[in-house]
C-alpha cells in the first residue's frame, strides 16, 4: 500500500517535472519568433538630475508582449535568452532601436542600454554599436551601456578588453546594481566605469534604515574618488529621494518620478520638471 502511495506521488513529481519541460520549451519556441513577429518592444524609464530635477536621460528596458500569456518580464525571458544564445540578436535589436529613439530627442538627453555578459563575450560587439550609432547620427557620448558585476565572473579579461573598446568608441560604461552579488571595490576601476548605479534594494527604505546610509555614504565616497557618475535605482518615496540627494548621488531613478513608458510618452517627459513628468507617468 505504502509503495502505491509512494508509487502515486513519483507520477505526480514525474508529471510536474514533464510539465516544466513542456512549457520551458515552448517558452524557448515562442522566444525564437518573438523578434520576427515584432513581439518585443522598449520602454523607456526617466533618470532625474537631482539638482535640477530635470530628465537627463532615459533607461531602455525591453517588454515582450507575448499573444497569449500576455506581458512576460525581463527577469523570466532574459536567463532564458542567455541560455539559448537568442541574446545577441535581441540585444542588437534593442541597441539600435534605443539609439534610433535617441536621435529623436534634444542633445542634452541621453539613453542606457542593458548589455547582458553574454553579449561581452562576443569581440563584434563594439563593431555592431558603432554602426547602430552611424547609422543613427546619434554622438557615442549620448549613449551608456550597462553591465553588472557578473561580467567579472566568466572570461573577465576578454570581456573587459570589450569593455575598453567599447569606451574607447566615446560611448560611456555603467555598472548596474552596485552592492548586490559579489561587489568588490576592485570592480570601480575608473578606466572602463564612467557611471555607478546603486542597487535598489539598498536605495528602497533607506531613509529607515540607518546601516544603509552609511554603506550607500561609503560607496558614493569612493566613487567621488573615482570621479564617477553616482545614480540611485528605486526611488519610490520623497524621503528615500531626499535622503539620496542628500547623500550625493547625482542622478535619481525611480517609481516616483516615472514607471517605464513607451517611447512617445518618454518624448513628452523631455524638457519637464520630475513633477511633472511624474503627472504624466501617472495618467
Ligand atoms: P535593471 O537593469 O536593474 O533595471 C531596473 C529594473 O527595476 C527594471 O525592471 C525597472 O522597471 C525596475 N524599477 C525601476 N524603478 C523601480 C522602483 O522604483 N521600484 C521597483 N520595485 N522597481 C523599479 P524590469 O524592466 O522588469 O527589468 C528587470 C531586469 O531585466 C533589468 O534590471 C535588467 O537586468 C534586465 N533587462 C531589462 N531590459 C533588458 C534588455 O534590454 N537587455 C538585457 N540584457 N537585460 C534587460
Ligand atoms: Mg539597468
Ligand atoms: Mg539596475
Ligand atoms: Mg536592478
Amino acid at each position: 500500500e505504502a509503495k502505491a502511495a509512494g508509487r502515486g506521488v513519483y507520477r505526480q513529481f514525474e508529471c510536474a517535472m514533464q510539465n516544466e519541460a513542456e512549457n520551458r520549451m515552448r517558452l524557448e519556441h515562442d522566444l525564437r519568433l518573438a523578434l520576427p513577429l515584432k513581439q518585443f518592444r522598449l520602454h523607456y524609464q526617466p533618470l532625474i538630475d537631482s539638482h535640477t530635477q530635470e530628465v537627463r536621460g532615459f533607461e531602455a528596458l525591453i517588454r515582450w508582449q507575448h499573444p497569449v500569456r500576455g506581458f512576460v518580464s525581463p527577469a523570466d525571458f532574459v536567463p532564458l535568452a542567455e541560455e539559448i544564445g537568442l541574446i545577441h540578436e535581441i540585444g542588437e535589436w534593442v541597441a539600435s532601436t534605443a539609439i534610433k529613439d535617441c536621435a529623436q530627442w534634444p542633445a542634452s538627453i541621453s539613453v542606457a542600454v542593458n548589455i547582458s555578459p553574454i553579449q561581452l563575450l562576443s569581440p563584434g560587439l563594439p563593431a555592431m554599436i558603432s554602426d547602430a550609432l552611424s547609422r543613427a547620427k546619434l554622438p557615442a557620448n549620448r549613449l551608456e551601456l550597462e553591465v553588472t558585476e557578473s561580467v567579472f565572473l566568466r572570461d573577465s579579461n576578454g570581456s573587459l578588453d570589450v569593455l575598453r573598446r567599447l569606451r574607447a568608441l566615446g560611448v560611456r560604461i555603467a555598472l548596474d546594481d552596485f552592492g548586490t552579488g559579489y561587489s568588490s571595490l576592485g570592480y570601480l576601476n575608473r578606466t572602463i566605469f564612467n557611471t555607478l548605479k546603486i542597487d535598489g534594494s539598498f536605495v528602497r527604505g533607506a531613509s529607515v534604515r540607518s546601516e544603509t546610509v552609511s554603506i550607500i555614504q561609503a560607496i558614493v565616497t569612493l566613487a567621488n574618488c573615482f570621479q564617477m557618475t553616482i545614480i540611485a535605482e528605486g526611488v519610490e518615496t520623497q524621503e528615500d529621494y531626499r535622503l539620496m540627494v542628500e547623500l550625493g548621488c547625482h542622478q535619481i531613478q525611480g517609481y516616483l518620478f516615472g514607471r517605464p513608458v513607451p517611447f512617445d510618452r518618454a518624448t513628452e517627459m523631455v524638457g519637464t520638471r520630475w513633477s511633472e513628468a511624474r503627472r504624466l507617468a501617472s495618467v
